[in-house]
C-alpha cells in the first residue's frame, strides 16, 4: 500500500504515477520525468498541506486540466523504459568523464528532488543541517495542524530502540497526552483568539480564518513533541547529497541512520555517479571519522567542563564582536576601487574623522526601497557570535538559516519550557502546562537509559541553546526577514533583540538595516494574508466568503 496516511492508491492511479516517482510504496522518494517548476511547486504544496506528494501531484497537478499534464504522462508513459536505457547511458559516459576530471565539484552540477515522508523533527532538522547544496521545504506547524490519527494513533515517530524498552508504554501515553491535549485545545484557543481579534470591516472571511487560524497553531504548538511526524522535500546536488549521506551514516539514531540508507537507495536511481562514494569503503571511513570524534570530544566535554549548574545568561547574548568591525568595513568599502593594497587601505581609514566614515558606509548601503536591497559583500568583514536560549519551536524556525554557523546543544528539559501568555488568558494554561510537565517526567526517565532516544519525547515548548555566528551582511538579511510582522511572535522577538545588541556595539554598521520591524501585533498573519487575497483578486479566483482553512485545514 502506498502511503502509510493518504487515501490508498487505485491501480489506475498507480500506473499513471510510476514514471513520475522512484518508488509507490515508500516514504522516500525521488522525482523524475517532471519540469524543474513542477517539482518545486510540488515541494511548495509541503509546507501548507497535510497530504503526500503522490496523492498532491494526483489530485492537485495531474488532475488540473491547466497543468498541461496529459501530454506528459503520455509521453513518461509510452518513453518509461527508453528514458531508463538513456540514464544508465548516460551514467556510463559520466563516470568516464568524472574520472578524467577527478574534481569532488563536478558533483554539485547535477542534482535530484527527494521527498521524505513520515520523519522524525529529529531527522527533518538532521536534513536541514545542510547548508551549502541542499533547499529543504518542511510541512509548516502553522498552517498544517498536527492532529490527525491514523488507525486511531497520532502521527509521530516510535523509535524501534525505546519500543523494545521497557519505557515503550511510558513513551507512548506520555505522547498521546500531548497530542490529545493539542487537539483537544485546538477549538478554544481559536475561539479566544477570534474573540480578541475581531474581524474587521474590509478583511475577508478568507483572510481573516486564516490569519487567526495560524495564530492558534503558533500557540500550541509547543506540545508537539521532536517526534511529530513532519513532510520534508529536498532539493540538493549530488556532492551535497553525498555529504548528507555520510552524516547520516555517522548518525547515532537509528532513524537517521535509515533514512541515510532509503534516501541513498532513492538518489541511486537519480544521480548514482554522483552519490556512489557516500556507500563505499571511502564513505563508510568518513562516516566512522565523524562518529569517532564526536564521541571522544564529548567524552572529553564531560570529563573537562563543571558539572555545575548553567549561568543565568540573557536569552540572546552578544557575546563576541570586533571593536575594529567599522574601520574594518569601510576598509573593505573602499578596496574594490582602489589598488592599493588592504594594509594600506586600513591605514588610511584609520585616519577618518567619524563623520566621513559614516558617509562611506551610507553611500554602500544606498537608497534601500525593500529589505531585498542587500548591501554587498564588505558587510561580510565583520561576525557577531550569539548565545541563544529560546524554545524549540523557535529554534525549528532559525535553524533554517544557511548563510552563517549555528550549532546546538542537546535538545532536552533541563531549561524547562515557554508557556504563550495568550494561553494564560485564555484559561488553558494549566492543560498546557500538565501535559508538558509529564513528557518532561518521561523525557528524564528515558535519558538514563537510552539517552539518544530520549530527544524525541522533546516538545517544541522546551528551551534549547544554541550558538550563531554570522556575519553583517547576513544579520541585515535575517534580522530583517525573522522580524517581519507576518513571523512568529516567538523569532521576532529574538530577531529584535539581536538587532538592538548589534546597534549597540555597531550603531553606524546598523543604520542601515532599515526594515527591522519592532512593533508588535495582534494577528501576524493578517496583512500577508490580505495580500493574497489581492493575489486572487487579480487572478479572478477570490472567493470573498471562502474559508479554506477550517481548524483541520488538511484538504489545501
Ligand atoms: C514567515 C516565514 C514562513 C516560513 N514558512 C516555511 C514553511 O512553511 N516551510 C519551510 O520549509 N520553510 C519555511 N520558512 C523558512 C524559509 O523557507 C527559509 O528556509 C528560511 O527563511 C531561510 O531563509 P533564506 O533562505 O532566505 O536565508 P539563508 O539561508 O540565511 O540565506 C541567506 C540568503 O543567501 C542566499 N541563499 C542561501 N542559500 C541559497 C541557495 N541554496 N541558493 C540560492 N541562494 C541562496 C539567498 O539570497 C538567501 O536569502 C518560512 C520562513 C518565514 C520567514
Amino acid at each position: 500500500m502506498p502511503d502509510t496516511w493518504d487515501t490508498p492508491l487505485s491501480a489506475d492511479e498507480i500506473h499513471v504515477l510510476a514514471p513520475f516517482v522512484t518508488n509507490l510504496d515508500r516514504p522516500i522518494f525521488g522525482l523524475r520525468n517532471l519540469p524543474e517548476v513542477v517539482k518545486g511547486a510540488l515541494f511548495s504544496r509541503y509546507s501548507r498541506s497535510d497530504k503526500s506528494l503522490r496523492r498532491i501531484l494526483l489530485d492537485e497537478f495531474m488532475s488540473a486540466p491547466e497543468a498541461g499534464f496529459a501530454p506528459l504522462v503520455d509521453a513518461a508513459l509510452t518513453d518509461e523504459r527508453q528514458q531508463m536505457v538513456v540514464t544508465q547511458q548516460a551514467e556510463a559516459f559520466y563516470e568516464r568523464v568524472l574520472i578524467g576530471y577527478g574534481d569532488d565539484s563536478v558533483a554539485e552540477l547535477g542534482g535530484a528532488h527527494v521527498a521524505c515522508e513520515s520523519i522524525s523533527n529529529i531527522a527533518a532538522k538532521a536534513l536541514e543541517d545542510s547548508r551549502i547544496g541542499i533547499n529543504p521545504l518542511e510541512k509548516s506547524t502553522r498552517y498544517v495542524a498536527f492532529d490527525r490519527q491514523v488507525n486511531g494513533c497520532y502521527r509521530y515517530y516510535r523509535p524501534a530502540e525505546l519500543m523494545a524498552s521497557p519505557h515503550a508504554t511510558r513513551y507512548v501515553a506520555s505522547m498521546d497526552r500531548l497530542f490529545t491535549t493539542y487537539s483537544a485545545l485546538m477549538a478554544p484557543v481559536l475561539t479566544y483568539v477570534r474573540g480578541h481579534t475581531p474581524r474587521e470591516a474590509g478583511t475577508s472571511l478568507r483572510a481573516y480564518n486564516s490569519a487567526t487560524r495560524a495564530r492558534a497553531l503558533d500557540l500550541l504548538r509547543g506540545l508537539l513533541p521532536m517526534a511529530t511526524l513532519t513532510n520534508v522535500g529536498l532539493y540538493g546536488n549530488g556532492r551535497a547529497f553525498e555529504y548528507l549521506l555520510t552524516k547520516l551514516a555517522a548518525a547515532p539514531q537509528q532513524e537517521l541512520r535509515e533514512l541515510g540508507q532509503a534516501l541513498q537507495r532513492e538518489l541511486d536511481q537519480l544521480i548514482p555517479a554522483f552519490v556512489k562514494r557516500a556507500r563505499t569503503e571511502r564513505g563508510a571511513a568518513y562516516a566512522r571519522y565523524i562518529a569517532a570524534n564526536r564521541a571522544h570530544v564529548a567524552t572529553l566535554a564531560h570529563t573537562l567542563l563543571p558539572a555545575s549548574q548553567p549561568a543565568a545568561v540573557p536569552a540572546v547574548q552578544l557575546v563576541e564582536f570586533d571593536p575594529d568591525a567599522e574601520l574594518k568595513t569601510v576598509a573593505a568599502i573602499l578596496y574594490p576601487h582602489t589598488n592599493l593594497p588592504l594594509e594600506q587601505v586600513q591605514a588610511h581609514v584609520a585616519t577618518l574623522p567619524p563623520a566621513e566614515r559614516q558617509r562611506i558606509i551610507t553611500a554602500f548601503v544606498g537608497e534601500r526601497g525593500s529589505r531585498f536591497h542587500r548591501p554587498g559583500r564588505a558587510f561580510e568583514e565583520t561576525y557577531y557570535t550569539f548565545d541563544l536560549l529560546a524554545d524549540l519551536g523557535i529554534y525549528r524556525d532559525l535553524q533554517r538559516h544557511r548563510m552563517l554557523t549555528q550549532e546546538r546543544q542537546p535538545y532536552g528539559v533541563q531549561h524547562g519550557y515557554v508557556t504563550p501568555p495568550d494561553l494564560v488568558a485564555c484559561g488553558v494554561a494549566e492543560t498546557f502546562n500538565a501535559a508538558l510537565e509529564q513528557a518532561a517526567t518521561t523525557v528524564t526517565a528515558i535519558q538514563a537509559d537510552l539517552p539518544d532516544v530520549a530527544p524525541y519525547a522533546v516538545p517544541f515548548a522546551f528551551r534549547v541553546r544554541w550558538r550563531i555566528k554570522l556575519n553583517l551582511r547576513e544579520a541585515y538579511h535575517l534580522l530583517e526577514l525573522r522580524s517581519a510582522r507576518q513571523g512568529h511572535p516567538g523569532y521576532r522577538a529574538i530577531a529584535q533583540e539581536m538587532y538592538r545588541q548589534i546597534s549597540g556595539v555597531h550603531p553606524a554598521l546598523a543604520a542601515g538595516m532599515r526594515f527591522v520591524d519592532l512593533q508588535d501585533y495582534a494577528l501576524e498573519r493578517l496583512v500577508a494574508e490580505q495580500r493574497l487575497d489581492a493575489k486572487l483578486h487579480a487572478r479572478g479566483e477570490f472567493d470573498a466568503t471562502a474559508d479554506d482553512t477550517g481548524i483541520d485545514g488538511r484538504g489545501r
